[in-house]
């Protein structure tokens, strides 16, 4: 397997288009209302006993001050007291599911944010002997935690190694001061350093970190001496976003506006220069902005065909059912998705009077669940096989999907898959278009308005980031 996928600007140029994630599917645009707490409750209640591995993600959303790019779910705040309150919340809606888990292997837990070392250190060291006291916690088993290095303290790290955290995920951005001042981050690559050296030292396994390219004044030249520093602090892995700018959706986005924001010819050479300058210095290019040693967890995944999508993005572990705790987590089950409230003070307000703070999902039917599948499997194994899902999904695949093979007609033409053969193959070049060869198998895209299963192009352009 070629570690780079080959770079062509003219492709890149063709295939930039709105275009999901494929995090879930369906996409979050298909939740409703209709899928309330008691409605979870409910199917929850009725389903089988059946035990499948469980991963935990818990959104931690406070941050000291706001990043001006900024797309995540956050609460900014100066007290730390607010994160005391908050984890009594938590302590609460966690005992209040716990028998939906029950005893179910713990394979993973995901600390996200917000900022989660915005908690005080006893507030950390309270949530995790909870989840532990309450979990079947596997000794294996994955525990990430976000980290701002700019809110890491050792004794952050401390509390974190004691609950058994193995790995980070560092927010960096670009290290270059100009940049740093517009997005409203300040922040010191020797702070970064020094916390990478301190998690090394306290035994944390993985240390990623995030990068975005599209920010005000980058350029190939100052992104690629970010990438360099980068390259020499040998993270483990690397995820390197793009930029979208959507300031209906995060007003604090149009302090970025103007002349600074570089244009979209610039965005692709800094995409290339990413690709080349990471898989020339060793990583694999995983997909979807992810990159990993090849001896990274990441990487085998890849490999050995367990690797996943998520709302965290590619992680590793197949078959896992998702719950997530805290204001707006998402949770994922073999044929639901469901989202707890996005504000504050309703969060807290539900539990207040002892009820889930679900307010959104979606119940998945047959087809959805043969397209989760089959996306899931183009963006994690880039490969279809049709006997294997045939045999699996219990359909005629080529036949169930004849419109979506015919639509990919014109990206085979262009190099990106391989249809004449089983399993159809996405080509080294496809792999930079993993959304574009999705979309066709997505239902709730290329529908009339009158259809349900709609999300016409227009609102496509307002809802989805592009998809390059
Ligand atoms: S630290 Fe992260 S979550 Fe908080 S405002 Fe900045 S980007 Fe958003």
């Amino acid at each position: 397997m070629a570690s780079s996928p080959p770079v062509d600007l003219d492709l890149l140029r063709k295939y930039d288009l709105p275009a999901p994630r494929y995090t879930s599917y369906p996409t979050a645009l298909q939740f409703d209302t209709s899928l309330d707490g008691a409605a979870v409750e409910r199917r929850m209640e009725s389903r089988s006993s059946e035990a499948r591995p469980v991963s935990l993600y818990v959104h931690l959303p406070f941050c000291r001050s706001l990043c001006w790019y900024c797309a995540c779910t956050r609460v900014i705040s100066k007290q730390r007291d607010d994160a005391a309150d908050y984890v009594d919340r938590l302590i609460e809606e966690i005992w209040l599911r716990s028998t939906w888990i029950d005893d179910a292997p713990v394979v993973q837990i995901h600390l996200g944010g917000g900022t989660p070392t915005f908690l005080p250190p006893e507030q950390l060291l309270r949530l995790g002997r909870t989840l532990r006291k309450i979990f079947d916690i596997q000794d294996d088993a994955e525990l990430a935690v976000e980290i701002d290095p700019r809110e890491c303290t050792d004794a952050h790290i401390d509390a974190l190694r004691e609950l058994g955290f193995n790995r980070a995920s560092l927010g960096v951005q670009d290290n270059n001061r100009e940049v740093q001042e517009a997005i409203h981050r300040i922040q010191p690559w020797e702070t970064t350093l020094e916390v990478t050296e301190t998690l090394r030292q306290a035994g944390f396994e993985s240390v990623n970190f995030d990068l975005i390219y599209g920010l005000p004044h980058q350029t190939p030249e100052t992104f690629g001496r970010t990438l360099s520093d980068v390259v020499d602090a040998a993270p483990d892995r690397l995820a390197v976003y793009s930029y979208a700018h959507v300031p209906w959706v995060n007003p604090a986005q149009k302090h970025l506006e103007g002349d600074a924001l570089p244009g979209p010819e610039t965005k692709l050479a800094l995409l290339k220069q990413s690709i080349e300058r990471l898989t020339e210095a060793g990583y694999r290019y995983i997909g979807m902005d992810h990159f990993a040693r090849p001896d990274d967890e990441l990487s085998r995944a890849l490999e050995d065909g367990t690797l996943r999508r998520n709302f965290q993005g590619y992680s590793t572990g197949q078959g896992v059912d998702i719950h997530g705790f805290g204001m707006s987590a998402i949770s994922q089950t073999r044929d639901m998705y469901f989202q707890n409230r996005k504000e504050l003070p309703a969060y807290e307000e539900c539990l207040s009077h002892n009820e889930m703070p679900t307010y959104r999902g979606v119940v998945l039917d047959c087809d959805d669940r043969v397209r989760r599948t089959t996306i899931e499997h183009l963006m994690c194994r880039r490969e279809l096989s049709f006997e294997e899902l045939s045999s699996t999904l219990h359909i005629d695949f080529s036949e169930y999907f004849s419109d979506a093979l015919r639509q990919l007609g014109p990206l085979e033409d262009d190099g990106l898959v391989e249809l004449s053969s089983d399993p159809l193959r996405i080509t080294d070049v496809g792999r930079l278009f993993l959304r574009n060869i999705a979309m066709p198998f997505d239902a709730y895209l290329d529908r009339d308005n009158t259809d349900q299963k709609s999300t016409s192009a227009t609102s496509r352009q307002r809802t989805y980031s592009r998809s390059v």
